[in-house]
């Protein structure tokens, strides 16, 4: 066993095969004095089956500052390693404000990167991957869901969501109102034996996941404006709906905004059109 300097290693493990735990994550749960995780039996079972005895604390979304203190003092004097349930701990996961009070603190942090979802996600879809943004779980009620895409339609970057089985439809519809035309990616399972990616536009994929209710973990991953599936009917067919209750200047720019189209050519079409 090596000895590990004090501090804190933050330390990722699978998101679902346990194959992917690297090295030198084992090596540093091995050699840290103990190992901060959200559920003592998710981490007891992953430690389990790298048969490493450790000590385990709790640490989880509900870690008040008494929790953060205690921590930051042991890791001032011995290493100490931090996991989530799943994945890159702080992605949709915590971690964010111990890991700044250790910094601020002085207290040594470093990272044993491994598997995460969001970035698994894009590499498989196949959209862009040059430039993404990852924001994490839209919000559940459908207003606030609505806003925060509303929010993102003018980034110029892949956007990447993570969700649950049971919201899958319901964000996918608001993906098809809020940006459409853009092709979606929902990647399924990942690292598990029924991984899946499908793509499409949000409309065809909410279809399709209508008629065959997804199970397990879920990434949305949303092309960027400038990368539509808009065809020229498609276009057609938003600017008359937005023609309907909007000036032609305003149907362009809103159509611009969610198919990433030219918004002069769309102002052109919306004439014709009107
Ligand atoms: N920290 C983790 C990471 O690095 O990806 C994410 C933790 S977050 C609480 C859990 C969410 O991540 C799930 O609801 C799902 O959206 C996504 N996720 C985690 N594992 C996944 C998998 N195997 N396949 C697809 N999505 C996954």
């Amino acid at each position: 066993m090596t000895t590990l300097e004090p501090g804190l290693y933050i330390v990722a493990t699978p998101i679902g095969n346990l194959g992917d735990i690297t090295l030198r994550a084992i090596e540093t749960l091995k050699s840290v004095a103990a190992v901060a995780c959200e559920d003592t039996r998710v981490t007891g079972k992953l430690l389990h089956h790298l048969g490493v005895k450790q000590k385990l604390v709790r640490f989880d979304d509900h870690a008040d500052a008494a929790a953060h203190e205690r921590l930051l003092g042991m890791a001032a004097v011995e290493a100490v390693a931090l996991v989530s349930d799943a994945g890159m701990p702080l992605i949709s996961d915590p971690g964010y404000r111990l890991v700044r009070l250790a910094r601020e603190r002085g207290v040594a942090v470093t990272v044993v990167p491994g598997a995460c979802a969001a970035v698994s996600a894009v590499a498989l879809s196949g959209l862009p991957s040059d430039r993404f943004l990852f924001a994490g779980f839209l919000p559940p009620k459908d207003k606030a869901r609505r806003d925060v895409l509303a929010e993102l339609a003018g980034v110029p970057a892949s956007l990447v969501f993570y969700e649950t089985a049971p919201r899958l439809g319901d964000a996918l519809a608001a993906i098809g109102d809020v940006l459409a035309g853009r092709e979606v990616a929902v990647a399924r399972e990942l690292t598990k034996l029924h991984e899946e990616c499908r793509t499409g536009t949000a409309e065809a994929l909410a279809a399709h996941y209508a008629a065959h209710p997804p199970r397990g973990e879920i990434v949305v991953v949303v092309a960027p404006p400038g990368e539509t599936v808009a065809s020229a009917e498609d276009a057609d067919a938003l600017l008359r709906a937005e023609l309907a209750h909007a000036k032609p200047s305003q149907a362009a720019a809103a159509v611009a905004r969610a198919t990433g189209l030219d918004r002069k050519m769309l102002y052109a079409r919306a004439l014709e059109l009107k």
